[in-house]
């Protein structure tokens, strides 16, 4: 009897204190997101000479996306969409006047818009901002002003802050593929929280540093749910590696900085691993835009695609990314459409919220796709704009350009199409053939959801425009 009755008294306790059941438990998420690196950057989308060992274990045993695409060309307006799940448009964070934001800019990502960050911690969710934010620099645009607990990066980009007196970067980049600049010829700073505490930033060892303090926050929070946005401010040029990687790469500097960061992901996945977490994580791992083809092999490879960032082809706005998070998303090859602006649905979906009511999102809850709930994705449309205006639509495997433009810095210049350009992107991904006479219906059916896409935005005030008053 007193058996019996012992039995029953673990039988209830064990019950009273199991652990939460993984249906009932928030996911942790990691968002890693490098700036300016090419679809043809990884080991795992097929680049020859840059080893990502950490990258394409977590592609083989996660989903590798291949149609995965970013609402912006160039890094502001990008990163504004992947946060807030809206076309940079919607917000003002994508203007005609100027591409992004600079140490003189007094806008930044308005305080009306809702973040990831935010959404999550009304769930009782930690966040925590790592790396570039470029959403605004002045204290009331700063990360911790929209929902992350903390912030520890550079406030824009790691070219900023240029000094005069030193060698061309360009110059010296096209003629040494191992060329690094000196530290204080670009005075950009860190920021803890809302301190400048380093200028100029040491960007030599930034990348494993921005590491280190993703892991410390995934150690403190290991108990809690958790958000991490790590935003590594490389390969955008100038590149800088640290000692361990300095040399290491067949690709030159460009290469030790990929392989860099790569190291950075295994460290840590593993720590997911070590703390036990790993299965109630997901890591998601893409870039801002395409690659800065001017510094030549300074700059990365959109690897079949055309052009790269500032571009509204294909080389511009299509990322490799990366959906890992084991037991729960079903190891493929995905070649449906997703987008830097699903991940706030995503997440809200996994997190168990509504994504914000109030406003147009551009995004979709990619989640029955990853878990392998459907083959059909929910994204049959993308949107590509560049300063404020719809350059093309991708509709199904069709795509339609109305305006074109190359590469920011060397490619074609903006040409006006009286008749728009067509190509079909699943049997030409390279946008080689122009095949508008042939599908006259299919030109129709775009031009009408352009039309219908362009009623539905709203004028802003524009984010980038203004200025700090200098007196
Ligand atoms: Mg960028």
């Amino acid at each position: 009897m007193k058996n019996t009755v012992n039995l029953l008294i673990a039988f209830v306790v064990s019950f009273l204190y199991q652990a939460p059941t993984s249906a009932a438990e928030k996911p942790n998420f990691v968002v890693i997101f490098c700036d300016d690196l090419g679809y043809g950057d990884l080991g795992a989308f097929g680049n020859p000479t840059i080893r990502t060992p950490n990258l394409d274990r977590i592609a083989a045993e996660g989903q590798r996306w291949t149609s995965f695409y970013v609402g912006a060309s160039v890094c502001t307006p990008s990163r504004a969409a992947l946060l807030t799940g809206r076309l940079p448009i919607r917000n003002g964070m994508m203007s005609a006047k100027r591409r992004v934001l600079f140490p003189d800019s007094s806008g930044g990502l308005p305080a009306s818009e809702v973040t990831i960050a935010e959404v999550l911690k009304s769930q009782g969710y930690a966040t925590a901002a790592v790396g570039k934010w470029h959403l605004g620099h002045l204290k009331q645009h700063l990360p911790t002003n929209h929902g992350f607990d903390s912030y520890w990066g550079i406030p824009y980009s790691n070219d900023m802050d240029a000094q005069k007196g030193f060698p061309n970067y360009r110059k010296k980049a096209i003629e040494d593929p191992h060329y690094y600049a000196p530290i204080k010829q670009y005075q950009v700073p860190i920021i803890s929280n809302t301190t400048v505490v380093e200028r100029p930033a040491n960007q030599h060892t930034i990348t494993q540093r921005y590491t280190d303090k993703t892991i410390e926050f995934i150690r403190a929070n290991r108990s809690k749910p958790f958000f991490v946005y790590l935003a590594h401010s490389l390969p955008h040029i100038p590149l800088y590696a640290g000692k361990q990687h300095l040399g290491k790469s067949r690709r030159g500097i460009f290469g030790d900085v990929i392989e860099e960061i790569d190291s950075g992901v295994g460290q840590i996945v593993d720590t997911l691993k070590e703390l036990g977490i790993d299965k109630n994580t997901l890591v998601v791992f893409t870039s801002d835009n395409g690659p800065w083809l001017p510094f030549q092999t300074h700059g990365g490879s959109a690897g079949l695609l055309r052009e790269g960032k500032g571009s509204t082809f294909e080389g511009g706005m299509r990322e490799p990314a990366i959906f890992w998070w084991p037991g729960k998303v079903v190891p493929a090859v995905q070649m449906e459409m997703g987008a830097a602006m699903d991940l706030l649905p995503t997440f809200c979906s996994l997190a168990g919220v509504q994504p914000p009511a109030d406003r147009t999102l551009d995004g979709y809850d990619l989640s029955p796709l990853l878990f392998g709930a459907t083959d059909k994705g929910p994204r049959d449309t993308v949107f590509y704009w560049r300063s404020a205006e719809l350059y093309a639509v991708r509709q199904g495997p069709w795509k339609i350009h109305f305006i074109t433009e190359g590469c920011y810095g060397i490619g074609p210049k903006r040409e006006v199409h009286e008749t728009p350009e067509l190509y079909h992107l699943e049997q030409d991904p390279s946008e080689k053939y122009n095949v508008a006479d042939l599908h006259p219906d299919v030109i129709t059916r775009l031009v009408a959801a352009a039309e219908r896409h362009r009623q539905g935005i709203q004028p802003m005030k524009d984010q980038l425009a203004d200025r700090i008053p200098t007196n």
